[in-house]
């Protein structure tokens, strides 16, 4: 029986094992890709003293709650239930943990657009990072879709380092910084296809081309790449605990001004609540909050529990 059992291995989720730990309380953190989105960051400059790679920056927070004794373990959650103020936590492989109290911080998924070719070429000319991926395509050809400041930075980046780079827009005009988009329409090696929609990802075991429909003449044509990068947005799949916590209409975990979620014993943190603001700083003053609420729960138990 855990203390606290955390979903969420990212700088919500890692936080909040920082300070259930120092607490003393028995925690455990189940998560399917430690350090969240925060590893994609190249280089930060908003988290407060510290500059230099997200990867690194998490790669601390992991020490840490190791180092306090936090069991970290690999893991996708399937079910979180309460039976009578003890919680289980069921994972795919069908292991079971059993916990006083669960604290949910297990962030945003990139969106999917829903198109043929999407999945099945995932990793394979497929990418949701470009970040992450870009360094594969030197002199390729490749094309990003989105119009916020994610597909803008992925423009910048990958027009240094492929030959070509297509940036589809399904409006005409972009969400993302303008000063950005001033900067790209002046490289050479970017093609704007505004209002175009993606409509099939094709190729044989890698990506060899993608069509496009121009919802304006609402003519499609294929044009040839090698990677497709998805960058149109991250959104919150809380479908997990939608019988146990009260969502909002974005499926984000209702919270208050100290994690608390509508269910006695369960605490969230990070991207995957209401917080306006989806930022690493702010996700880890969340983690902490809501260890410090978990921490009080579970000392209000065992004396509620020693009363009676
Ligand atoms: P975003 O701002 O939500 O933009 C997503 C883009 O993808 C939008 O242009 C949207 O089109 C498009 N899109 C969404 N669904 C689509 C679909 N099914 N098919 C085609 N296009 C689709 O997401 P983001 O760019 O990832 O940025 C998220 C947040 O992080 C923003 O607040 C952003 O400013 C911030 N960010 C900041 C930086 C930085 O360095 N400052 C870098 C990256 C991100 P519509 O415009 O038509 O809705």
């Amino acid at each position: 029986m855990y203390d606290v059992i955390i979903i969420g291995g990212g700088p919500a989720g890692l936080t909040a094992a920082i300070y259930t730990c120092r607490k003393q309380l028995k925690t455990l953190v189940i998560s399917m890709n430690y350090g969240g989105q925060t590893m994609m960051a190249s280089h930060m400059e908003n988290y407060p003293g510290y500059e230099g790679s997200g990867l690194k920056l998490m790669e601390h927070f992991q020490k840490q709650a190791k180092d306090f004794g936090a069991k970290l373990i690999d893991g996708k959650v399937v079910t979180v239930d309460d039976n009578n103020g003890v919680f289980t936590v069921k994972l795919s492989e069908g292991d079971v943990f059993k916990g006083k109290s669960v604290i949910l911080a297990f962030g945003k998924v990139p969106r999917s657009i829903g198109i043929s070719g999407e999945d099945k070429f995932l990793g394979k000319g497929v990418h949701v990072c470009a970040t992450c991926d870009a360094p594969m395509y030197q002199d390729k050809e490749v094309l990003v879709v989105g119009g916020g400041n994610s597909a803008l930075h992925a423009v910048q980046l990958l027009s240094g380092i492929a030959s070509k780079v297509y940036l589809m827009h399904r409006r005409d005009e972009f969400r993302g910084d303008e000063l950005l988009v001033k900067k790209i329409k002046k490289k050479k090696n970017v093609e704007f296809l505004l209002s175009h929609l993606p409509k099939e990802i094709k190729g044989d075991t890698f990506v060899n081309s993608i069509v496009v429909l121009d919802r304006k003449t609402q003519k499609t044509k294929e044009i040839k790449v090698e990677g497709v990068f998805l960058e149109i947005g991250y959104e919150v799949k809380a479908d997990l605990v939608k019988h146990l916590v009260d969502l909002n209409d974005k499926m984000e975990v209702k919270i208050n001004s100290v994690g608390e979620t509508s269910h006695r014993g369960v605490f969230a943190a990070g991207d995957v609540t209401t917080t306006r603001y989806k930022q690493t700083v702010i996700a880890a003053g969340e983690g902490a909050k809501a260890g410090l609420s978990a921490y009080s729960y579970v000392k209000q138990t065992e004396v509620d529990t020693d009363i009676s």
